[in-house]
């Protein structure tokens, strides 16, 4: 087959306003380095069109594609099944095909972990997460699939705090503890890992976390979600209390890494990855 003359394989990203999406440059030099004659497509879908997007992808031979907001719940109606923690969290950010199924998988929490692993393994460890959407519910799944020991979930609302710490009680056991979270919170000192999963420091260097930093102590691993900027005030101000500090870059290169290593079945290669997303979003 001559070049120029082969179909691509396709990949796609599905949401709404995400016009520049800097995953795409990530993931398509993955596809580069590894010699894949594939795209990856950013598209402009509305709800009211969903279900007629998920039936073309399929019908196009879509390796698979991603989805993000509104429609990492309202997808899975138009799927052949779920993975294990997409299930158990009722949200899907990454679609794959097998065989003539399009399966609902959930990258985010598996790429937080990831990044998270880089430096410590959550197993038999007891965690500290703010926040209770998406993200941090995406997060505190997979902790418990990994084996955490206990996880405190610290909310500023009350039933969205509940919500996840009865999902973790009843759906994975685990030893599941809500703080609704009200002036600055103080990590008790038997924590081995305190992360950030709300989007508190999106955009904004200068915004605070409500902490007690001096209940921080050295050795602690401090995680955040927030990947723009890079370097959140509240990593610095972990890092400046002896902590080791991991940020949301990680999570997002490694949920990408997870994607394609579904699409593909390759393990890409992360320093590739990560420099094309940096460079995307100029950092
Ligand atoms: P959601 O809207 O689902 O959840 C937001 C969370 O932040 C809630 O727990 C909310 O609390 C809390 N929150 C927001 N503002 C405040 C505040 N001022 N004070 C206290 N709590 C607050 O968002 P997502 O979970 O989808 O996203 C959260 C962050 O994670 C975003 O910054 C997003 O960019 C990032 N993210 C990063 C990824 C990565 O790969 N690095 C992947 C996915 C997301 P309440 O329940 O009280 O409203």
């Amino acid at each position: 087959m001559s070049a120029g003359n082969f179909l691509h394989e396709l990949v796609g990203s599905m949401s709404q306003g995400a016009a520049g999406n800097p995953t795409v440059a990530m993931i398509e030099a993955a596809f580069a380095h590894h010699g894949l004659h594939w795209r990856y497509v950013n598209m402009e879908v509305t709800p009211a069109n969903l279900g007629a997007a998920v039936r073309g992808a399929k019908a196009m031979g879509f390796r698979g594609f991603n989805c993000s907001l509104p429609h990492k719940v309202a997808v899975i109606q138009h799927l052949d099944g779920l993975g294990e923690s997409a299930a158990l969290m009722g949200a899907v950010n990454c679609v794959v095909r097998r065989g003539e199924n399009l399966v609902g998988e959930n990258t985010d929490g598996k790429g937080f972990l990831k990044s998270l692993e880089s430096v410590i393994a959550p197993k038999g460890k007891s965690v500290v997460l703010f926040g209770a959407g998406g993200a941090a519910r995406a997060i505190a799944v997979e902790l418990g699939l990994a084996g955490t020991k206990r996880i405190t979930i610290v909310n500023r609302s009350e039933s969205r705090g509940a919500e996840l710490v009865g999902l973790l009680r009843d759906k994975l056991k685990l030893d599941a503890e809500l703080v609704v979270w009200r002036g600055d919170y103080a990590v008790p000192a038997t924590t081995d890992i305190v992360i950030n999963g709300t989007s508190i420091g999106l955009y904004a260097p200068e915004a605070r976390l409500a902490l007690d930093l001096n209940s921080l102590k050295p050795g602690m691993v401090v995680a955040d979600v927030v990947f723009s900027p890079v370097r959140t005030r509240f990593l610095d101000d972990a890092a400046a209390q002896g902590c080791r500090a991991i940020d949301g870059l990680g999570m997002l290169v490694n949920q990408g890494i997870v994607g394609v290593q579904y699409w593909t079945g390759l393990i890409p290669d992360v320093a590739v990855m990560r420099k094309a997303l940096e460079s995307a979003m100029g950092v």
